[in-house]
């Protein structure tokens, strides 16, 4: 692995904006140290007349909808974080299942890949 300092910036700008998204629609978890939870940020201060039951529906749905994008996000970003772990440790580009080195388009393409490509899924 010839050029990990590339990888290393992409890999915190990526952390930054995975961060960013993450703080918009949840907060840390206060049980998990690497969890985050859903935040419903929206109110629903239409006043007393209005809250039929079609708004109460869209706000669960948008419940829903955010703890998938959290828990996507969330795996992200602790990808992220381990990939960044393994650069401290010398250990970053090496294939988690068969220790071989991670093709570099691989992770030009997904600087916090965890496998080979054989490996992958
Ligand atoms: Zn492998």
């Amino acid at each position: 692995m010839k050029d990990i300092k590339k990888f290393e910036v992409k890999l915190e700008q990526e952390l930054k904006l995975v961060e960013k998204e993450l703080k918009e629609i949840a907060v840390r978890s206060p049980k998990d140290p690497n969890g985050w939870v859903p935040s419903i940020t929206r109110e629903t201060d239409m006043g007393s007349d209005s809250a039929d039951s079609n708004e109460v529906a869209d706000e669960i749905e948008s419940l829903e909808e955010n703890t998938a994008i959290v828990s996507k996000l969330e795996a992200q970003y602790n990808d992220i974080k381990t990939a960044l772990d393994k650069i401290k440790n010398g250990t970053y580009g090496k294939c988690e299942v068969g220790g071989e080195d991670i093709q570099e388009d691989r992770l030009e393409a997904n600087p916090s890949a965890r496998t080979c490509i054989s490996h992958a899924g």
